[in-house]
């Protein structure tokens, strides 16, 4: 028997839990439980009493997360085998004990079953990012299944929720360790090294969901000159320069991620004179590379965090591209890249498509490019697909 105040919805509002999204919105609720508090358990059921699924609570559109579609205790059992299914997960896809790369995602929210929970591992550091009251609250927990899940093989754990929590919720979540401390902070990817700054760095310090794209440039820049436009810390300018650039200018708006960048080139191609970096806005910085560049690469922030803004945030990503288009050496090659949630591949695409006709040149697709395996994406919950990319040939 399960003790978790009830969650009624209303008649038919049942029919997405039954195939397993795991969001209940605040529209398909009927009745909320009096005095439940932010980061609650709650039981959903439907509108004739019928067991739904185990969740919490949470104030705003999406009131509950579902944790478990069967009627389960959420104790420490349930944290353990939940993070323990995701490290075997990793272990499949071969990011364990990989002496090339140590940098991954080891939860990725609803993509893991553990809606609101980022987890990502930087050697033996895993940086616990909470975006919900609930995974907050449950911290503990999260900390002893770590522990227990990796044994010696975590040394650190950084809780960097101060900026990721909704900012009314009755917390005050502060960035600091929560297990152990590690100064060491070089991570490796397939053979790079970059520093991953996670006190200070945007997100948990590094983007790690870039990886396999990171990798797929290396083919691509022989004999190049290359553009890495949103450097942040610089990875795709590394991988650049190992596949065999001739020249690599890396652009950030941040003077800190430009010396992050300067770093993570030092670190592994020590005094190589091909590469720059530049701190200077985006769209200044295109409007001076006409035929300068022959591979680009526009990996900008999230344009659109809400489907409100979406129609500012395509004409960005139009006005973007189309730059970049414009001012590519014919037989150029253009990586360009969307990490905004809403907005789909499709759209994506047809904004690109927009661009380049706006540009007027020929631009075939060569590639779709997506986000790496550690960022799973639950099947049942579409929404989890975020990245997406184009590699395109220009004429
Ligand atoms: N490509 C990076 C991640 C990019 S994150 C990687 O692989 O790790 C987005 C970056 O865009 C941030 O570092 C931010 O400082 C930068 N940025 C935001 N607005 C910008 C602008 N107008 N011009 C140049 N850079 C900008």
């Amino acid at each position: 028997m399960l003790n978790y105040p009830i969650v009624l919805l209303k008649p038919g509002k049942e029919q997405s839990l039954l195939r397993f999204h795991p969001w209940v919105f605040s529209g398909a609720i009927k009745q909320l439980p009096t005095e439940l508090e932010e980061g609650d358990f709650v039981e959903v059921r439907d509108s004739r009493n019928n067991f739904l699924g185990v969740g919490y609570f949470q104030i705003g559109s999406i009131q509950v997360r579902i944790l478990s579609f069967e009627p389960v205790v959420i104790d420490q059992n349930f944290w353990t085998s939940r993070i323990q299914i995701a490290y075997e997960m990793r272990k499949a896809i071969g990011l364990i004990d990989n002496p090339l790369t140590n940098a991954y995602r080891l939860v990725h929210g609803e993509g893991d079953g553990l809606p609101g929970l980022i987890i990502d591992m930087y050697e033996g550091t895993a940086v616990f990012q909470a975006h919900t009251v609930a995974m907050y609250r449950n911290k503990e927990n999260i900390v002893e299944a770590l522990k227990s899940c990796y044994g010696h093989g975590v040394v650190a754990i950084y809780d960097k929720s101060e900026g990721t929590l909704p900012y009314k919720a009755d917390v005050t979540p502060e960035n600091g360790y929560i297990y152990g401390k590690n100064s060491s902070k070089t991570a490796i990817e397939n053979g790079l090294k970059f520093q991953v700054d996670w006190e200070k760095g945007q997100k948990t310090g590094f983007f790690v969901d870039q990886r396999d794209n990171r990798a797929f440039i290396e083919q691509y820049s022989k004999g190049r000159n290359v553009l890495n436009m949103f450097c942040y810390t610089g990875g795709f300018s590394f991988y650049a320069m190992r596949g065999g650039a001739e020249m690599v200018h890396s652009v950030d708006s941040s003077e800190r991620a430009v010396e992050l960048t300067r770093k993570n080139v030092e670190l592994n191609f020590p005094d190589d004179n091909r590469h720059e970096a530049f701190a200077m806005d985006a769209f200044k910085f295109l409007e001076g590379a006409k035929d300068k560049y022959d591979l680009i690469v526009l990996d900008p922030p999230a344009f659109a965090k809400h489907q409100h803004v979406l129609t500012n945030a395509l004409q960005g990503y139009r006005r973007l591209n189309t730059k970049a288009l414009e001012q590519i050496k014919p037989g150029g090659i253009l990586f360009t890249f969307s990490c905004s949630q809403v907005v789909s591949r499709d759209i994506f695409r047809k904004t690109i498509f927009s661009a380049a006709a706006k540009a007027g040149r020929k631009v075939r697709i060569l590639n779709q490019l997506s986000q790496p395996a550690d960022h799973p994406i639950n099947i049942y919950h579409p929404e989890g697909e975020y990245l997406k990319g184009l590699v395109l040939f220009v004429e």
